[in-house]
């Protein structure tokens, strides 16, 4: 079924609320005041999509201070859109991706715990970028970095620098905004807002659904009655590998609200 739904999200220091296409344009507003008041230092504003196999409905908008490190970033994507069972993650620079790399010679680093060597392997192979790097090494306007979150059932996003501030940010990561909950209709009647989704399905056409259409479904998907049927939750991951929602933000990670 064709969705078309809003994305829309609000400014933390306003309160208003702004389209995916203009929310970046209006927090740079924000953070321009931010350069007269603030602590010097560096930091960066940066928008997180979508970069495949998920709506592109979904996005958060951060301020990042220069002296956080990569793992915090994903401690936080983790927190907020992806933790399920602590699958593996990577940032990479598309533009830094060499030849590929000995998959035998990367697993015998790890084994051995050869943490530096694995680290240097990956980054000169695959543009992979060490968690244990400050931002304010990486990051510049206008880089485009990929991120994959369990690489399997892989969750993948994009992080754009937007801007570039010479002031410190008020938290190490600061969420100034992300999209509200998503008004996603039922795949099967189209009609009502969806508030259960398939696991087993999560990849097909139809998987989420009313409550009247769940009761259906789970005559047609013995697994759905079993154990499939997950809630709808604000994430590019939601239905995938049983992940149930965020542990920060939570107020905004359930479904969509008629207000
Ligand atoms: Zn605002
Ligand atoms: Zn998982
Ligand atoms: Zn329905
Ligand atoms: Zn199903």
């Amino acid at each position: 079924m064709e969705q078309n739904p809003k994305s829309e999200g609000k400014c933390l220091f306003c309160g208003k609320t702004f389209a995916k296409a203009g929310i970046n344009r209006h927090l740079k507003t924000h953070l321009d005041e931010k350069l007269k008041t603030g602590k010097s230092g560096v930091s960066f504003l940066v928008k997180v999509e979508v970069q495949k196999w998920a709506p592109k409905e979904y996005f958060l908008s951060l301020w990042i201070d220069g002296e956080a490190k990569m793992g915090d970033i994903d401690t936080f994507l983790r927190n907020i859109w992806l933790e399920c069972c602590g699958h593996m993650s990577a940032f990479r620079n598309p533009k830094n991706r060499g030849n590929g790399w000995d998959f035998f010679e990367a697993i015998e680093l790890m084994e051995q715990g050869k943490v530096k060597a694995y680290e240097k392997l990956m980054e000169e192979s695959a543009g992979e970028i060490p968690m244990s790097r400050k931002v304010k090494d990486v990051f510049q306007k206008d880089l485009k970095l990929e991120y994959e979150y369990d690489f399997g059932s892989s969750t993948y996003l994009q992080l754009t620098v937007i801007e570039e501030y010479s002031v410190k940010a008020e938290k190490k990561i600061l969420l100034l905004s992300r999209n509200e909950p998503i008004q996603w209709l039922c795949d099967k009647c189209g009609k009502v807002p969806a508030t259960q989704i398939c696991s087993v399905h999560v990849w097909e056409e139809e998987s989420k659904f009313c409550n009247k259409c769940a009761k259906k479904h789970a005559k047609e998907c013995p697994d759905f009655d079993d154990y499939a049927a997950m809630p709808l939750v604000n994430s590019p991951r939601m239905g995938v590998c049983a992940y149930e929602g965020g542990t920060i933000d939570t107020e905004r990670d359930g479904v969509f609200v008629n207000k």
